[in-house]
C-alpha cells in the first residue's frame, strides 16, 4: 500500500470540503466557479447523478485514508441485510430519517470540522464534545440495530432516555458495541469513538492538558494526544459514514457503471499488439468490477484527434500523435481492441502519480484486462 502523504490528503479534503460549502450555500456565482477537485469537470459533464455519486465516495475515501477500512461498507451490509429480513420495518425507519433539508446541510456542515483538528487543544476537546453530542447518528444506528434483531421500531427510544429525556450516549455506544461484532470495522469504530469519561471529563471543565496528555482531574483516566486524535477522527468518521448513507440511500446509482472514465492513452508500440488503458474513477469500477460492459468500442477521427466512445459512455476525446498512426492501422485491421481498465482516484501519497489531464491520479484497484470489438466511425 501506498503511503499516504499529510499535506496532499489535506490539500484534497479542503478543496473537497469548500465544495461542498459552495453548494450548501446555492452555488453562488455558479458561472465562473471552477471545478478543482481532481474529476469533478469530467464526470459532471458526463451525468448529474454519477456527480453526485462521485462526490459522496470522498467520504469512504477520506475515512480509509485515516485508516478506517471498511465502516462504510459495513454499514451498508447491516442496512442491506436488515432490509432483506425486516422489509417494511426498514422502509419506515429510511422514511423517519428523511430530515427537511436545512436540518440535514447543517448537520453536514457541522460534521466536517474536524478534518482539519489542531492537535490536543482546549479547543479540540471541546470539538470533541460537541460531536459528542450529536444526536442523529447515533439514534439512527441504535434504531437500525434494534429492527435488525427484535424486528421492532421504537424513534422515541424512550427507555435510552434520562429524566430530563436527554439521550444517554453512553449507554447508547455499550448498547451498540455489545451488537454490532458482525461488523467488525463499525464495531471497532463505534467502540474507539464513545469515550463518556472523556467527554465528561471535557463537560464538567475537570481535565488538565500536561506533556501531551489529556488528564481527568480525578486522576480516573488519561490519554495522549495519539489516542485522543483517533477518538476524535473515529467519531467523525462513524458519523459522516451515517451521513454518506442517508445520502446513499436517498439516490440512484443504478447502471452508472459505464460512467467516470477520465482519459484514454495506448500502449502497444512496435511488435506488440496495440492496447487500449481506460482510466475509469475508483468508485465506477466497483459498480461492475468485472467491466462487462465494455464490449465495443467506436474510434472517430475529428479534425486531428481521436473520439474515444466505449458502449454508452461519453466521448473522450484526444490529440492523435505520430507513434500513433501505426497502432490505429494496426486496429483497424484486426476489429478487435484488447484493453485494460486501470481504476484511479485522486493520488494522495508519496509516491508519483498519473499526470492525466484531469490532475494527479494513481491506481486504486488492480486493472481488468479484456477484448472488445472495435470499428472506425467515417
Ligand atoms: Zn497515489
Amino acid at each position: 500500500m501506498a503511503e499516504v502523504d499529510p499535506v496532499k490528503l489535506y490539500k484534497l479534503q479542503l478543496t473537497w470540503l469548500e465544495h461542498e460549502q459552495w453548494i450548501q450555500n446555492g452555488c453562488p456565482a455558479s458561472a465562473s466557479y471552477q471545478l478543482r477537485v481532481p474529476g469533478y469537470s469530467a464526470v459532471a459533464n458526463q451525468d448529474v447523478r454519477a456527480y453526485g455519486y462521485y462526490r459522496n465516495s470522498f467520504v469512504p475515501f477520506f475515512a480509509a485514508a485515516k485508516g478506517f477500512v471498511g465502516v462504510h461498507h459495513d454499514l451498508m451490509s447491516m442496512v442491506e441485510n436488515t432490509k432483506r429480513s425486516h422489509s417494511d420495518v426498514m422502509r419506515r425507519l429510511v422514511k423517519a430519517y428523511r430530515e427537511p433539508t436545512d436540518f440535514f446541510k447543517a448537520q453536514w456542515e457541522n460534521l466536517f470540522d474536524t478534518f482539519f483538528c489542531d492537535g490536543l487543544t482546549h479547543q479540540s476537546l471541546l470539538q470533541y464534545q460537541r460531536k459528542y453530542e450529536v444526536e442523529l447518528p447515533l439514534r439512527f444506528l441504535l434504531n437500525l440495530i434494534e429492527v435488525a434483531r427484535t424486528g421492532t421500531l421504537d424513534l422515541d427510544l424512550a427507555r435510552f432516555r434520562d429524566a430530563s429525556g436527554k439521550l444517554k450516549k453512553g449507554v447508547v455506544a455499550d448498547h451498540l458495541k455489545g451488537r454490532m461484532r458482525c461488523y467488525p470495522s463499525l464495531h471497532a469504530t463505534v467502540e474507539q469513538a464513545f469515550c463518556p469519561r472523556l467527554r465528561n471529563a471535557v463537560g464538567h471543565n475537570a481535565y488538565r492538558i500536561r506533556d501531551d496528555m489529556v488528564i481527568s482531574l480525578d486522576g480516573s483516566f488519561s490519554l495522549t494526544e495519539k489516542q485522543f486524535i483517533r477518538k476524535l477522527e473515529a467519531l467523525q468518521v462513524l458519523q459522516n459514514a451515517v451521513i454518506w448513507l442517508f445520502q446513499a440511500m436517498q439516490a440512484d446509482y443504478t447502471s452508472l457503471e459505464t460512467k467516470g472514465v477520465i482519459a484514454v492513452g495506448w500502449g502497444g508500440e512496435g511488435a506488440d499488439e496495440p492496447r487500449l488503458i481506460v482510466f475509469q474513477l475508483g468508485p465506477f469500477y466497483e459498480l461492475d468490477k468485472r467491466v462487462t460492459w465494455l464490449t465495443d468500442i467506436v474510434l472517430e477521427r475529428d479534425c486531428g484527434q481521436l473520439r474515444t466512445r466505449l458502449n454508452g459512455a461519453p466521448d473522450i476525446l484526444g490529440e492523435v500523435t505520430s507513434d500513433m498512426e501505426k497502432i490505429l492501422e494496426k486496429v483497424s485491421a484486426s476489429g478487435r481492441l484488447p484493453f485494460s481498465l486501470v481504476p484511479v482516484m485522486p493520488c494522495i501519497h508519496t509516491h508519483h502519480p498519473y499526470a492525466l489531464p484531469q490532475g494527479n491520479f494513481c491506481q486504486v484497484a488492480q486493472e481488468v484486462d479484456g477484448v472488445a470489438n472495435v470499428r472506425f466511425s467515417k
